[in-house]
């Protein structure tokens, strides 16, 4: 049986391992947004990348892969707000923020954790009733809109279950009294190699799969199960596609209708991450967050706090990411001087790199939500399954994505 698997990251090689066979067609090298760059002495992500398990054997699996590479670290960080650093997740930590903030936002959770409970339409309606107004107005809905880039009312709020950490009533009294309140959230927590970055694991874990790279698609034919490529033809039993939904229903030639609309109501947001080789004091966290509209950046994180290893002696390494259009090195200078005169960071920057990911966050509408139901049953006919982050277009960390391989797997064989 001829297996293909369209695209090599972390999907793409669970999917030839849960088969035990089958060949990956890569457009780029293999490793996806696992993958990692070295740079005069420097190692970056694509983005932070921080390994998370939920699954016993899927930790297990990493320390076995990882052995004595493998570092075990406990999540630092902030939201940077009115000027002061709030502990992440800010809904149980805002007690740095002025008496009248604190005691807003106190009174709004209060009002709807003891209110009447109303289902959620939307994310901007759950994040109201699960939150209350003063959260939301403060930081929720700034700091979400930045980072998705459209009305809140028009994302859906399942996913946000698993994303964001809903405190107790308990834990966020204690909080606002002062006391950080920890382990909140699906990451408190994570591993993170010691040498390398994140693309160790996905080296490690990708031995002895078949991974072509470099090939470009040029059409794909599911009615004659055939796929056209710079690197010649390939013919197959049973076609996994992991890469971005939106690209892959571009390249099938049968134009059903639901196929033509995929590529008009799947969206996503574009991150620009800039990795950067800085040379100066940074703060001891991982990461902080930005929500106020003044900084046109979302996230900025420190690798080399995960592992020194990631930059030479002396100096550190960095990324900043902004979501929306493709960010310029301007945008990145001016970024880096309202850091330094905010006290953020001290020192300058002696190199960088552009990542510009076209579909980083892919949106939960209810438009993608039907555009999946209506492609599911199209797939289904033609021996053709999706998965992955990108693949099934779904907000999946990198185990999710992983386990969402293996149920592909599963749904072929059952
Ligand atoms: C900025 C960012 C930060 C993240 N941080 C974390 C984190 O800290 N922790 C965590 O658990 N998860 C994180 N994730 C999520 C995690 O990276 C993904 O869930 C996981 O890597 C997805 O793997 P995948 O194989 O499904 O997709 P991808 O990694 O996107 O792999 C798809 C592959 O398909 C290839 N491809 C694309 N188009 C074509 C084509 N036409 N032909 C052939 N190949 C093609 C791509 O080059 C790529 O290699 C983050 C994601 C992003 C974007």
């Amino acid at each position: 049986m001829k297996v293909l698997i369209l695209g090599g990251g972390i999907t793409g090689v669970t999917i030839a391992k849960k088969m035990g066979e089958g060949t990956i067609l890569e457009k780029e090298k293999a490793g996806g947004f696992l993958r990692s760059y070295k740079l005069n002495g420097f190692t970056f992500d694509t983005g932070g990348h921080l390994f998370h398990f939920k699954k016993k054997e899927n930790r297990i699996l990493f320390e076995r892969l990882m052995g004595e590479n493998s570092l075990k670290l406990r999540r630092k960080s902030f939201v940077y707000i009115m000027g002061k650093m709030v502990p992440y997740p800010f809904q149980a930590n805002f007690y740095p923020l002025s008496q009248r903030v604190k005691m807003e936002c106190l009174r709004d959770f209060l009002n709807v954790a003891h209110g009447e409970k109303k289902r959620a339409k939307n994310f901007r309606e759950w994040l109201l009733g699960t939150f209350g107004e003063a959260m939301c107005r403060y930081f929720f809905f700034p700091y979400n809109r930045k980072f998705w880039g459209i009305d809140l009312e028009k994302i859906t709020s399942e996913w946000a279950k698993w994303a964001i950490p809903k405190p107790s009533v308990e834990e966020v009294i204690r909080g606002a009294r002062g006391n950080t309140v920890e382990g909140l959230g699906y990451n408190p927590s994570f591993y993170y190699p010691e040498n390398g970055g994140a693309y160790s694991f996905f080296k490690k874990y990708s031995e002895g799969v078949e991974i072509i790279e470099g090939v470009e698609i040029n059409i794909i034919e599911t009615d004659e199960k055939k796929v056209n490529t710079n690197k010649g033809r390939f013919q197959y039993d049973v076609l996994f596609s992991t890469i971005p939904l939106v690209e892959f229903t571009k390249l099938i030639r049968e134009k059903d209708d639901v196929i033509k609309l995929a590529s008009a109501l799947l969206i996503a947001n574009s991150v620009t991450v800039f990795n950067i080789g800085f040379e100066g004091k940074i703060p001891e966290c991982h990461w902080i967050y930005f929500p106020e509209e003044k900084f046109p950046f979302f996230r900025l994180g420190f690798y080399s706090n995960f592992s020194e290893k990631m930059a030479p002696e002396g100096f550190h390494s960095l990324y900043l990411e902004f979501s929306g259009s493709e960010r310029k090195e301007a945008e990145l200078t001016e970024a880096l001087d309202m850091l330094n005169s905010e006290g953020i960071i001290k020192g300058k920057m002696v190199l960088y790199q552009k990542i510009f990911i076209p579909h980083a966050y892919p949106i939960p509408t209810r438009e993608a939500e039907l555009i999946k139901d209506g492609l599911s049953s199209f797939f289904k006919k033609r021996q053709v399954y999706i998965a992955g982050r990108s693949g099934s277009w779904e907000y999946l960390s990198t185990e999710a994505s992983m386990e969402s391989g293996t149920r592909a797997v599963e749904s072929f064989k059952a």
